[in-house]
């Protein structure tokens, strides 16, 4: 889940609708934080476990609601940035 969340959150805060937003590795940081804290984690402990949980989790519907979540995180730390 983090590896995918972390893709989202680099492809949507270097999309054009988040140009305004700040990119700094904080903010980065923090967005990815509050992201991760409102889904669920699918922890793996193999190689195996790890493709099966991402053939789980890389569904339209699935990215979708990821993206949802990014986008709520997004608005949060850019309203009350830690800088
Ligand atoms: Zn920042």
């Amino acid at each position: 889940m983090e590896e995918i969340v972390r893709s989202l959150v680099m492809v949507l805060m270097r999309g054009s609708e988040y140009q305004m937003i700040c990119k700094c590795p904080k903010c980065e940081a923090d967005i990815m934080a509050l992201t991760l804290n409102s889904v669920p984690s699918h922890y793996v402990t193999s190689s195996f476990g790890r493709e099966a949980a991402y053939e789980q989790l890389n569904t339209k519907e699935n990215l979708e609601w990821i993206n949802k979540r990014i986008i709520r995180a997004i608005h949060v730390v850019s309203k009350y940035p830690k800088h």
